[in-house]
């Protein structure tokens, strides 16, 4: 095997070394004798340079039609389309997650970059009457200028593509910091953009370590918003620093997502979904069911069907078609997972299935542990409440509907929810009742489509949704304007 490839920083259209001189190694997790590529350990000089580039860029592409601009958005989709394989199989490298769903991210990028590519014929405003004669109002969206973006390593592609293609098509241009673990992917996503036209400037990478990027990511006057997805406890500490100057800040944060399971269930349905949504990603998805409950009278079936089914489930390299769950994305995620088994047993959950690191053979090369389920839980233990982001799941017991909700909402948390019944009058009751921002029936909590808004409530997010249209009204500012043509001084509320 030669040396790995150098990836460098994007700026203003040129690939460029970090001014430290210092690179890292991103490793396969699955594979610690892989190295995906070497990455620039960038510091605040490559920041300012990027947001000095992207705040030049900036004077003329928002002076772009937006229809203009989609077209070159449309290319992006195309040409994103076309490498879709080869992205994926990267993606699936970099942070461990089995090719089908690192080609399921790819095609969330495809999907979000085609729609924003279509809103440049729309950005649609409103036109409504003047109270006052000979006079004519209306909206029109206005971009806010340079965007700092904070990305996670879960969706590598897809989340950087949310929050970049609505911030393009409104004319804003940015600076993206992809997650310590995942740079390739966005630097592919950046490579994409520009070879298919994407003028220089309007979008930025600079990889390396947010605690180091953070600061001068946020705090550079000439940045206008900074959306992140990530952490509760990061995304506070942005909404902090971004108050002092009323800088926007769009944040997606943790989840404890429930699914409820009624005693009418599809228990065949109910199982399927427990399972695709607690371990797919390997339970590292923000909208992973974490807390499952279960009407009184099918606990026990359910528990036993649950576990029968992770226990057939393949652990392993997620570049193996046959995979089911690949590893943790790095030691630290396996030893939080490790640690929140011991603690699901020290509360008093029941182990029913899992609860071991996987060794030997490749195992021994990468972050492996087994898909586990806890029944008995219950809402003092901390593993109902604190979010793992790996496959562990709880299961617990519910009496009737009302108590159900109650148990669904007791949560700092407010992402996704699901209900698996039979009965219509159940469905409707939870998904008014349950306080998330996404709620499913007879689905699991996980599978958001991007022409649906994407966000939840309480410590989840700060009121702001990503993707669809909604993505439109983060990236945007409504201007009111006001034409008179009466040739005359008109006093709205007094004349
Ligand atoms: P982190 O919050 O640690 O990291 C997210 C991003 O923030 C990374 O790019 C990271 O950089 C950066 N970061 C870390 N520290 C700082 C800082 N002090 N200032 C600015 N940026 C910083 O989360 P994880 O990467 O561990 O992701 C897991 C978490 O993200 C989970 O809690 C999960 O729920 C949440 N998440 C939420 C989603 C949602 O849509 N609601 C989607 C995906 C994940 P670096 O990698 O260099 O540390």
């Amino acid at each position: 095997m030669g040396s790995p490839k150098v990836y460098k920083n994007l700026i203003n259209g040129e690939w460029v070394d970090s001014k430290s001189g210092k690179t890292y190694e991103n490793i396969n997790p699955a594979d610690n004798s892989d190295v995906v590529g070497v990455f620039q350990k960038s510091n605040e000089e490559d920041v300012k340079e990027a947001i000095d580039a992207a705040s030049e860029a900036y004077k003329k592409w928002r002076l772009v039609p937006a229809p203009k601009r989609g077209e070159i958005i449309y290319r992006i989709a195309a040409r994103l389309e076309k490498d879709k394989e080869e992205l994926s199989q990267v993606m699936t490298r970099e942070m461990g997650k089995i090719i089908a769903e690192t080609r399921g991210d790819t095609q969330e990028a495809i999907d979000m970059t085609y729609y924003m590519a279509g809103e440049g014929r729309r950005l649609f405003g409103v036109t409504t009457p003047s109270e006052m004669p000979n006079k004519f109002n209306m909206t029109v969206r206005q971009p806010l200028g340079v965007c700092s973006f904070i990305t996670p390593w879960n969706f590598p592609m897809a989340i950087p593509s949310w929050k970049s293609m609505p911030a393009l098509i409104c004319g804003n241009t940015i600076v993206i910091k992809p997650a310590t673990e995942t740079p390739a992917s966005v630097v592919n996503f950046a490579r994409v953009c520009l070879e298919e036209g994407l003028p220089p400037g309007v979008l930025n990478v600079v990889t390396g370590s947010g605690s180091v990027l953070g600061e001068p990511l946020m705090k550079n006057k000439a940045v206008k918003i900074v959306s992140f997805t990530g952490s509760t406890e990061v995304g506070r500490t942005i909404s902090e620093t971004c108050a002092t100057d009323f800088k926007h800040c769009c944040l997606e944060m943790g989840g404890k997502n429930i699914q409820i399971v009624m005693d009418d269930a599809n228990m065949e349905l109910a199982v399927d979904g427990a399972l695709w949504g607690s371990f797919g990603t390997t339970g590292q998805r923000c909208t992973a069911t974490s807390r499952i409950i279960c009407q009184d009278g099918i606990y026990n079936e359910f528990i036993q069907e649950l576990s029968r089914r992770a226990k057939e489930l393949k652990v392993g390299n997620g570049l193996d078609e046959s995979v089911h769950m690949g590893p943790c994305v790095n030691q630290s995620q396996l030893d939080t997972v490790l640690s929140y088994i011991q603690i699901a047993k020290d509360d008093g959950g029941t182990l029913i299935s899992g609860g071991e690191k996987l060794t030997g053979g490749d195992y021994d090369k990468g972050f492996f542990v087994q898909p586990t389920i806890f029944g008995d839980i219950t809402q003092d233990m901390r593993i109902w409440r604190e979010e793992i982001f790996g496959p562990v799941v709880g299961v617990g017991k519910f009496k009737d509907l009302n108590q159900a909700i109650e148990k669904a909402n007791d949560t700092p948390y407010g992402l996704s929810a699901a209900i698996f019944t039979q009965d219509v009058n159940n469905a409707f009751t939870a998904m008014r009742d349950v306080y998330t921002g996404i709620f499913y029936v007879n689905a699991p909590t996980i599978g958001a489509e991007t022409h649906m808004p994407f966000g939840g409530t309480k410590e989840t997010g700060n009121g702001h949704r990503e993707a669809a249209t909604a993505a439109l009204d983060v990236f945007s500012e409504w201007k009111s304007c006001y034409v008179d043509f009466s040739g005359a001084l008109q006093r709205p509320q007094i004349d």
